[in-house]
């Protein structure tokens, strides 16, 4: 019954020094389908079974760093990421912890995402889980918040905004969205973004008198 009431009200930051954030979520049937495991009859069964599913989300703050590149062939721009096995590892151990608490909380299946186990239904098969090998490729994710394809620094060569959030290369343009954080952030960055935009825009009303003449 995860769709009656707030579908977002649950978090555990217990593991957050490992860079792990666990994440409550709900979805309509049509997404939460998409990520169940199996196919014909098998996921069928599954997704009939929609009223005793919950749903957790664990994000992962990364260390993998993508490249954004000019783009070719009329795109605008051609986006690289390739998670690294450092942030698998970390994913795979974000899984476990959830699984975890989805066994003692009375779930009798957890489904990984993890394409070398995609059922868990045991605490023993729960600790081959966690010790199995995992390469990046084994998991299917979902990216909600890029960030950090215009950093901010004061080195021209390495950032494209300074601390103000105004291009090194282009005096009065301003970049004030999520795409300025350095890094990941940790946490959701829904806030951040509206607290450096704001202090963006007061920072261009306080000096409107050098770029308005
Ligand atoms: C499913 C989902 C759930 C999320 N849940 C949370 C959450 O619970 N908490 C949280 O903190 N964050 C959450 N996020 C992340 C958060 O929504 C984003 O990080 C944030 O909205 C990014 O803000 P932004 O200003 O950088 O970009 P956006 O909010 O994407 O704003 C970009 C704007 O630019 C417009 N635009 C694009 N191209 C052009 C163009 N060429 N010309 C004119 N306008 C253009 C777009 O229409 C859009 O309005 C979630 C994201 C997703 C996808």
């Amino acid at each position: 019954m995860g769709h009656h009431g707030v579908s977002q009200g649950g978090q555990i930051d217990a593991f957050a020094d490992e860079g792990i954030m666990l994440e409550g979520i709900f979805i309509p049937p049509g997404i939460m389908n998409m990520a169940l495991p199996g196919t014909g009859q098998e996921h069928k069964r599954l997704a009939a079974r929609y009223n005793n599913l919950a749903a957790f989300g664990v994000m992962v703050s990364d260390t993998t760093r993508g490249r954004v590149f000019p783009g070719l062939a009329g795109y605008p721009f051609l986006a690289w990421y390739s998670l690294n096995q450092a942030d698998t590892e970390t994913l795979r151990k974000g899984i476990y912890y959830l699984a975890q608490i989805f066994f003692a909380a009375g779930a009798k299946q957890v489904f990984t995402g993890c394409s070398r186990m995609p059922v868990v239904g045991s605490e023993e098969e729960l600790q081959r889980f966690r010790t199995m090998p995992v390469r990046p490729w084994h998991f299917e994710l979902m990216a909600f918040h890029p960030l950090g394809t215009c950093r901010m620094g004061n080195n021209p060569a390495s950032s494209v905004v300074n601390i103000n959030l105004e291009t090194h290369d282009v005096k009065g343009l301003f970049v004030t969205d999520g795409s300025v954080f350095p890094s990941s952030l940790g946490v959701n960055p829904q806030v951040s973004i509206m607290a450096f935009a704001t202090r963006a825009a007061e920072y261009i009303a306080d000096n409107a008198g050098c770029y308005f003449k």
